[in-house]
């Protein structure tokens, strides 16, 4: 039987993409998501890949959502954390909820979400876990202090599970996209998206699918040298690790 992949968020946007790629490429793939049934039901009836609605920053609901998955697909060898969401205000302006709902969402669900399928990796001697960090993480962006604080977390995560599963088969990842062609970008208002294009030397944003294709890589048996890395894949944006 192919390894069994869960991608978080995995209904649109990027997460669709990664999940849809690992499908080609021959996993056998689930998806998560928070509340946009339709969305997802949609996504679900096209590929074939079924879908689990829970939200990853509620470690219980992680927990029940893992065995779920475990239950309908099998034990989960690939994990991609990439549900994430953005709540954008300067900071001086920004309220706690701003604050907590994108720490939990983007950073607790590192916790949430791998703590439930890390003893398993480490049993059966294999795993893949594939963190979705950003740009804005390395180079900081304005109106996301919420956002880059949780983000750069991500990187430090990523590190020191990396650290300690090396010798457990297991690769922890980090990719850290620039520009991407989803909900989330469309959302940024069209003056700092103009202002945004001017700075990305490729000269436009990134595709879903050019994501997916580095995530994949990073999913498969070849790439069991790279662990604890920090993937840049931005158009040139910010060329640092
Ligand atoms: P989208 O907003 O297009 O999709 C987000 C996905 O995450 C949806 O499936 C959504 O579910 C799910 N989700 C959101 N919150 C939760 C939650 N609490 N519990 C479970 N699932 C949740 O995002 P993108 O595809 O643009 O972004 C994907 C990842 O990539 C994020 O981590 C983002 O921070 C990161 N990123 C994106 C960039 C971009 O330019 N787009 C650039 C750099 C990083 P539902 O559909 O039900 O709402």
């Amino acid at each position: 039987m192919g390894k069994v992949a869960l991608v978080t968020g995995g209904t649109r946007g990027i997460g669709a993409a990664i999940a849809r790629g690992l499908q080609a490429a021959g996993y056998t793939v689930a998806a998560s998501f928070a509340g946009n049934v339709e969305k997802a039901h949609a996504f679900q009836a096209e590929t074939g890949i079924p879908v689990f609605q829970w939200d990853v920053s509620d470690a219980e609901a992680c927990e029940a959502g893992v065995r779920a998955v475990e239950l309908a697909v099998g034990p989960i060898d690939i994990l991609v954390n990439n549900a994430g969401i953005t709540r954008d205000g300067w900071f001086h302006k920004m309220d706690q909820a701003q604050w907590s709902s994108v720490m939990r969402t983007n950073l607790d669900s590192m916790f949430t979400m791998t703590r439930p399928v890390i003893e398993g990796m480490r049993e059966r001697g294999f795993g893949r876990i594939v963190n979705i960090s950003s740009i804005n993480a390395q180079k900081g962006q304005l109106g996301q202090v919420n956002y880059a604080t949780a983000k750069a977390g991500v990187i430090g995560f990523t590190k020191a599970l990396a650290l300690e599963n090396a010798r457990k088969g297991i690769t922890v990842n980090c990719v850290c996209p620039g520009y991407v062609d989803t909900d989330m970008v469309m959302a940024v208002p069209p003056k700092v998206m103009e202002g945004i294009l001017g700075q990305i030397p490729i000269g436009r944003i990134g595709k879903a699918d050019e994501i997916a294709a580095l995530v994949t890589y990073l999913a498969s048996d070849a790439s069991a040298f790279m662990t604890g890395a920090v993937l840049t894949i931005n158009g040139g944006q910010y060329m640092a690790n």
